[in-house]
């Protein structure tokens, strides 16, 4: 077929068996010639990944308890020792440890500190598969802001990675503006597959995880959901941004100017097809109308209501300048002639900064009234299909009223990409059953 990069998830790499079981899918298809990898995950359920311990240990320094910092890293120490043992071969883990434990007490940071998981997990893939480790920070780069600078990172990557035949990159991190070690936000590390497969223009990415690519909905909410077989990158977008976790919400990004196709495995059953994420859909738009729904819980709106509120200049930008002082952000902004609402995750809502923006909101534009509901779900409906197919969002608010779910907002992109409601955090798991079984049940 061609050059593909695979990416393995933290569950694909939680033991040397299943290191091991990674290695063989890698070695059975000779074009899979760069390889990502996270950190040792979850083992079992209730089990620690290793990154959450190393944030811990980095909390633990930072407070200057090192006898507690001592108590966490054993435990790192020992989930490695163990890998080691399983795979049954000299892999000179220990000299990595102890390194990283050191750098670590002489102060190297948090970021440095989380992405050693990654970098020792690393040293243990390329070690199996004896191909060259090749560290992230030669080539990932981030700008003063902390956002990543594609343009150097995707040069420096081709002329790093052209080097090597085969690699093996540790996925999560690169290097900061200020030369040190710079991690993404959690789950990362499929950025950074998707940043491999840019810099050698692969024709596949390969996301190796623990599930058989994208259901329609939740399979912990909907009992054995439908599997979606193909998702557009924009699909993705906006189905990861809203809750379903399979893929980081950003790492189609880095592949989607060149079009790669990212396609989700399941490490565990490497024979189902998983989901392909693509450019340009390829299903006939007359097979479906979702492609899939998505939610998440924890949002407050906050509505404004003023008579004339559409002939004032200015208005909008007012409210939102009281948010944006804060460094809040805003989710949706749903408005009507006299009315408008803004929705806004709860984690920037944290003690007393609600009572503070209505305070300040009022001020600022003299509302006729200004109001809150607080514990709002929010649940996307989205697809391509939806722009075709005439009715659709007449099915969706039928079913939610037959349901009895009150609907507290509505946004629709101007795309027709997507539908997103807000309800009471309450109705969340009958909002999604109500819409999967008007749209995917026979
Ligand atoms: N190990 C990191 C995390 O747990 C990054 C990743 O797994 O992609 O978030």
């Amino acid at each position: 077929m061609g050059l593909k990069v695979c990416k393995f998830g933290g569950t694909s790499m939680a033991s040397g068996n299943v290191i091991l079981s990674a290695a063989k899918i890698i070695e059975e298809d000779k074009d899979r010639r760069y390889v990502v990898v996270s950190a040792p995950g979850k083992r079992y359920s209730g089990d620690i990944k290793v990154t959450d311990l190393l944030y811990k240990c980095s909390d633990e320094v930072e407070a200057g308890d090192i006898s507690a910092f001592k108590e966490t890293f054993e435990k790192i120490r020992v989930r490695f020792m163990n890998i080691e043992a399983e795979i049954g071969k000299e892999l000179h883990i220990k000299d990595g440890l102890d390194e990283a434990e050191q750098e670590i007490l002489n102060g190297a940071g948090r970021d440095y500190c989380a992405s050693r998981g990654e970098f020792l997990a690393a040293k243990i893939m390329a070690a199996v598969l004896d191909v060259p480790f090749v560290d992230a920070t030669e080539f990932v780069r981030f700008d003063e802001n902390g956002v990543l600078d594609q343009k150097e990172t995707f040069a420096l990557g081709e002329k790093v990675l052209k080097q090597y035949a085969r690699a093996v990159i540790p996925g999560f991190y690169g290097l900061g503006a200020n030369g040190k070690v710079k991690t993404f936000s959690r789950g990362g590390g499929d950025i950074s597959g998707s940043i491999v497969a840019r810099s050698v223009m692969a024709c596949l990415y390969e996301n190796w995880t623990d599930v058989s690519g994208f259901y329609v909905c939740d399979p912990r909410i909907i009992n054995s959901p439908k599997w979606i077989p193909e998702l557009t990158y924009q699909e993705l977008r906006e189905l990861s941004y809203m809750g379903a976790n399979v893929l980081h919400s950003e790492s189609i990004f880095p592949v989607r100017s060149a079009g790669i196709p990212i396609r989700i495995c399941n490490t565990f059953r490497p024979e189902d097809a998983g989901t392909y994420i693509v450019k340009n859909s390829t299903r006939d738009i007359r097979d479906y109308v979702v492609t899939g729904i998505a939610g998440k819980k924890g949002f407050t709106s906050i509505t404004l209501e003023k008579s004339l509120m559409n002939s004032e200049v200015g208005f909008v930008q007012k409210v939102l300048s009281v948010i944006g002082k804060h460094g809040i952000s805003f989710e949706h902004l749903p408005s009507g002639i006299d009315t408008m609402s803004l929705v806004i995750d709860n984690e920037f809502l944290k003690g007393d900064i609600l009572k503070l923006l209505l305070a300040e909101m009022q001020e600022a534009v003299q509302p006729d009234k200004i109001y809150t509901h607080e514990n709002i779900s929010l649940i996307a409906t989205v697809g391509h299909g939806m722009a075709k197919n005439v009715g659709t969002s007449a099915r969706l608010f039928k079913a939610l009223s037959e349901a009895g779910i009150n609907v507290n907002m509505i946004d629709q992109g101007s795309s027709e990409l997507n539908i997103i409601v807000g309800v009471e955090n309450e109705d969340y798991a009958n909002c999604l059953k109500a819409i999967y079984n008007e749209f995917f049940k026979a």
